[in-house]
Parts: C-alpha cells; structure tokens; sequence
C-alpha cells in the first residue's frame, strides 16, 4: 500500500520504517529539514534500537523515502498518518497546533480519495476537528475519510512493540477506511478493536494514565513501606501475582517522566475539566509522581546533611533505559535542585550525554563513565535504571568514593549486599 508519514520522530519514523519492511512504499515527512536531510542519508537523529539498519535496508530497497513536503506525501499515498507532537501548553492542555497546521495542509493538496490517520496521542474529538478542518480547507471536494489509530509502542523497544502489539485500535466511522486498515493491519496477527473516533482517542489517554496511576499508586505504597520497613518489590510480586492486577508498571522509584505520561496526563485532567468532569484521582497521581522527585532529593540532603560544594554523581539521564530522550527526564529536574544549592555535579548517561549536553552545558561534568563520575564523589544517585549500571565492581566504586554514599531511584542493587559492603544505601521502599 502507499503511505505517507506526517512527522518523522520517535513514532513516525518507526511506523514508516516498519510499515515499508512489510513490503508498503512510504514516504516520510518532516518539517524540520535537518532531520530530513540526515535521513536521506540514512541516519537516524536519535538513538532508538534497530532502527538505523531498519531505515537503511528500507532505504536501499527503495521502499521509504524521506521529503520535507506535505504535499508530496499526499499526491501519492492512499493512506496518510499523522505523527506530529502534541506537546503541553504551559497550563497542561495538549498544544494541538501543528496537528491542525497539518490538516489544513494535507486538504489543500487532497486530489482524489485519502484516508486520514491519527496516529498521534490526542485529546477526545481531535479527530472531529481534524476532519471539519479538511472539510474547510479541501476545495475541490475530494472524498476522504478520518479515523483514529493510537500508538502504543514504547521507546527503548519501539519497533517490537509495534510489529508485535498487544492490539491495534482503529477508531472510523467509514467502512472504506476500515478496510484499508484492516488490509494494512493483517500482517500483525494481533487482535484489532473497531470502534468510533472518541473512543479510539479515549482507548490510548485512558491506557496512559491508568499506567502512570499504577506507578504513583506502587510508589505511594513504597513510601508506607519505608515508614514500617517493608520491601516494595515483595508487595509488588505479591500484588502482581494475581492476574487481575499484574506485576508490570508496579515498580517503585522517582516517577515517571519522559515524553508521554506526563503531558498525557496533563492533557487527560485538562480535556476531563473542559467536558465539565473534575478528574480528581489523576490529579493525585500526578502529585504523588512529583513528589517522588522531592523524596529523593530529602534521601540526598538526610544523608550529606550540606549540599552546598559537595560532589553528587548522577548515573543515567534519559529519562528510561535504551533510549537517548530526555524530555520531561527526572534527571533534569533533580540536577536543577542540586544545582540550585550549590552541589558540583557528575553524570554519565550511556546515550543521552549528547542531547543532555545541549540542555545542561557546562552546568555540570559529562564523565566517559561511572567510575570517572564515582571519583571522589560524597553521593552517587541512580537515576535511570540502564543494565550496565546494574554490574558495577561496588568495591572500585567504594574505594574512589570520597563518601560511601548511594541514592538508588530504581532499586536496581540488593539493599542488604551494599550495606554489608560498607555503603550507606538508600533505595525505594525497601531497607
Ligand atoms: P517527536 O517530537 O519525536 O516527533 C514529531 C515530529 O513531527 C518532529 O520531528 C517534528 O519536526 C515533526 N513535525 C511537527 N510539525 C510538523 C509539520 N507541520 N509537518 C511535518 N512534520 C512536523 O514526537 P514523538 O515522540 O514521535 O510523538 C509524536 C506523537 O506520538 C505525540 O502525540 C506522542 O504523544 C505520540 N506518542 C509518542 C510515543 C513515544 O514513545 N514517543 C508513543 C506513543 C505515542
């Protein structure tokens, strides 16, 4: 089939490449010229696994193409996916001005019959919007159809998730779209839900928060276990043990950031209050979550007692583990604390020094790794949980230390093996 991908970032240039290994020609779009002339090259601007030699191979066969023109997208794909941001306003509620820059554009150039997709994360009736601004703009009267399909791949394992989903949403009104989709689709074997264009929208906010309240609910337990000495990740395996619950996203930590949940849930609580409903329970999950920031920062001045000239190492900066995005990271906001009362800070991330770099300047010391950011350190704190943090000699670490001192935001060490080693050791939630 012929596609075009509007916005070629995390979601749209992995839904492009993947889309033309299966054998679709598709032609990817973006504004911003540098990516798109880094693209043709074959170079991915981001750090997203697999997807370089995805692109590459797809690029060779000739099945993707990358252009900074809209227009060339919709002359010649049947099918066009819309993958642009929709970043937060200052007061929380989605900016969706370039989903309509973009649907303004895609109706000028509609000249024979086009299926719309939003594959962007959207507030409720978005689609409705985005279909009464084609009808607007789209002079010649071309046939088109709107329909909604949500993504729910996750950096770090995005091409996985997307060519192995737990299920695909197709939210139409059309049967013609609905068949396209349904052809697109079949390679997928995964189970597919029809449904209308609200509730497709409503599937992919209500899935992120419903996954951003199991954190804020595990790490509110994990304070009450601190309070008793209880082990959170016991009552996680407990709790998760039982199907109707389930073990994932009951990890206990510094909250989740990144660039979803947190804006998708700022967006959910806004668009809930604009349809007159008071979203009152993920008004409390986005506190506990920022709270969880504040926590740490109180584990790291308990344990210095001064922060002022002391030296505090962060390990990992993006805002997950295998990814280099460090939108709305912890990282930032807990370095912006530390800076604030004067700390001197090292930090190594295994990807996101690049991109960190461009944020933090000469703020802070990018270390080439953990050893280099431990030397002479009074703190370490693990901020991100990447596997090669998880091996570390503790005995080198301790040695070069200038205090025996760790913060783990992601429990990724056993408590009791660093305090018998001689460390002060503050995890989530356990002792
Ligand atoms: P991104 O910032 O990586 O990519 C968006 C791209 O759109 C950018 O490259 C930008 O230059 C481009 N763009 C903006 N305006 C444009 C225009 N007028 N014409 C052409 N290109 C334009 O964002 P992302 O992470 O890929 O997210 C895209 C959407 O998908 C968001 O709504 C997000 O919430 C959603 N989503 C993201 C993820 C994720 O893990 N990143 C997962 C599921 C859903």
């Amino acid at each position: 089939m012929k596609i075009g991908i509007i916005g070629s970032g995390y979601v749209g240039l992995v839904t492009g490449a993947c889309f033309a290994d299966l054998g679709n020609e598709v032609i990817c779009v973006d504004s911003d010229k540098e990516k798109i002339d880094l693209l043709k090259k074959g170079t991915v601007p981001f750090y997203e696994p697999g997807l370089e030699e995805l692109v590459r191979r797809n690029l060779k066969e000739k099945r993707l193409s990358f252009t900074g023109e809209i227009k060339e997208a919709v002359k010649n794909s049947l099918i066009i996916f819309i993958a642009v941001g929709t970043p937060p306003r200052p007061n929380g509620e989605a900016d969706l001005t370039y989903i309509e820059n973009v649907s303004r554009e895609i109706a000028r150039h509609l000249n024979s019959y086009r299926l719309i997709v939003e594959k962007s994360t959207v507030p409720v009736e978005t689609g409705k919007w985005i279909e009464h601004t084609i009808r607007v703009f789209n002079r010649r009267k071309v046939k088109f159809d709107v329909a909604s399909n949500p993504e729910f791949l996750r950096e770090g394992s995005a091409i996985q998730d997307f060519l192995r989903p737990d299920r695909i949403v197709i939210g139409t009104e059309s049967k013609r779209a609905r068949e396209i989709l349904s052809e697109l689709y079949k390679p997928f074997n995964a189970p597919i839900i029809f449904t209308d264009i609200n509730s497709a929208e409503l599937i992919k906010h209500a899935s992120n928060s419903f996954l951003a309240t199991k954190i804020s609910f595990i790490n509110a337990i994990a304070n009450i276990c601190e309070k008793v000495g209880a082990d959170v990740i016991k009552v996680a395996e407990g709790m998760g043990l039982d199907k109707r619950i389930g073990r994932a996203f009951l990890d206990a930590g510094i909250g989740y950031g990144g660039s979803c949940l947190p804006k998708d849930v700022d967006a959910f609580i806004h668009i809930a209050e604009k349809l007159g409903y008071d979203f009152e329970l993920l008004k409390v999950v986005k506190k506990i979550n920022e709270n969880q920031r504040e926590i740490l920062l109180k584990k790291i001045k308990d344990s210095l007692w001064i922060i002022k000239g002391k030296n505090i190492g962060i390990l990992g900066l993006s805002f997950k583990p295998n990814t280099d995005d460090i939108r709305n990271a912890p990282s930032l906001e807990i370095i912006d604390a530390l800076l604030k009362e004067e700390a001197n800070i090292r930090c190594f991330d295994p990807q996101a020094m690049p991109k960190a770099k461009k944020i933090l300047k000469n703020r802070v010391l990018f270390c080439k790794d953990p050893y280099e950011v431990a030397k002479n350190a009074d703190c370490l704190v693990i901020v991100t949980e990447w596997n090669e943090f998880k091996e570390l000699d503790l005995l080198r670490l301790k040695k070069i230390m200038r205090q025996p001192v760790i913060i783990d935001g992601r429990n990724i060490y056993d408590p009791r093996k660093l305090k018998e080693m001689g460390f002060r050791y503050l995890g989530v939630g356990r002792e």
